[in-house]
């Protein structure tokens, strides 16, 4: 496969944080591509590079080895601004916890990073964002006024406005319910079909991980194997192997192994990300 075919590339990627007396290791050598026109989960236990790799591969992480690569374009060899226009219209962030502004109705959040690139976009552009999450009849109201699942749709057509090469999404269905989750998976999986764009997604449940072309699984910031075409309960099996194997090695960090019910989700105790639009 050519470099071209991949939204995003990773090549030895290494992400140390510094920030105590020990080294944590965020990503320790992750070389890895998302090609056009995929939907990929990426899954592992919590603390084991999952948000990091997302991060890295949006261009908000400064990597410490090897090189990121969206669309072709090597991301550590652009200035700061060229890095915020690339990540403005290259690349659509989904966050768990949705990050819409509350005093912006959903139109008005739809509209924002086109408006942040210096284009204004037309009523119609904005209607269409929305039609295509299903919410054109919600253009007015406010994130208060609509329910999870609504709010994260607004929160995929805002991330999809500027027709992206990747959209990254952070445990998307993780605060939502099973129902709205699945429609949140559905809408992720026909944006993947778009041979314009990869679709990555970072989730904790195996039946999130079943609409996905492939799962990556990462263990103490490397890679520990893929699935291709997963089943729910493949991936719930090779999860409750990772984190056997991740209990043996850090027993005070032990996880609780174990399936969980389809539609349920595990959150890791992690602090919604900062607004990325
Ligand atoms: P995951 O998303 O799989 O739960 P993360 O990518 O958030 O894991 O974190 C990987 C490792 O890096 C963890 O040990 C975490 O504690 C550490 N880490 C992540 N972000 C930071 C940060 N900003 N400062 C210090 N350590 C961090
Ligand atoms: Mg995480």
């Amino acid at each position: 496969m050519n470099a071209t075919d991949f939204a995003v590339e990773l090549r030895s990627v290494r992400r140390t944080y510094r920030r105590g007396p020990e080294p944590v290791i965020g990503l320790a050598d992750v070389t890895i591509g998302f090609p056009f026109g995929t939907f990929t989960a990426v899954m592992g236990p919590s603390g084991s590079g999952k948000s990091t790799l997302l991060r890295s591969a949006a261009g908000l992480e400064a990597i410490d080895g090897g090189e990121v690569r969206v669309d072709g374009t090597v991301l550590g060899g652009l200035r700061d601004k060229e890095l915020t226009v690339l990540r403005r219209e290259r690349i659509g962030f989904v966050f768990q916890s949705f990050n819409l502004l509350p005093a912006l109705t959903a139109a008005q959040n739809v509209a924002l990073p086109a408006r942040l690139s210096g284009r204004r976009p037309g009523p119609a552009e904005v209607t269409a964002a929305l039609a295509a999450v299903g919410l054109a009849d919600r253009a007015g109201h406010r994130p208060a006024e609509l329910s999870g699942g609504q709010q994260q749709r607004v929160a995929i057509a805002r991330a999809l406005i500027t027709r992206p090469a990747v959209l990254l999404a952070d445990e998307p269905t993780g605060a939502l319910d099973s129902s709205s989750g699945r429609e949140v998976l559905a809408l992720l999986r026909g944006m993947a079909d778009d041979p314009g764009r990869a679709v990555v997604m970072v989730t904790h449940d195996p039946v999130a991980a079943g609409y996905a072309d492939r799962v990556l699984f990462l263990r103490d910031g490397r890679l520990a194997g893929s699935l291709e075409r997963p089943t729910a309960e493949q991936v719930a099996a090779r999860m409750t192997a990772l984190e056997a194997q991740t209990s043996e090695a850090q027993p005070s960090e032990a996880q609780p192994s174990g399936v969980q019910p389809a539609g349920t989700q595990v959150s890791d105790a992690q602090a919604p990300e900062a607004v990325a639009c």
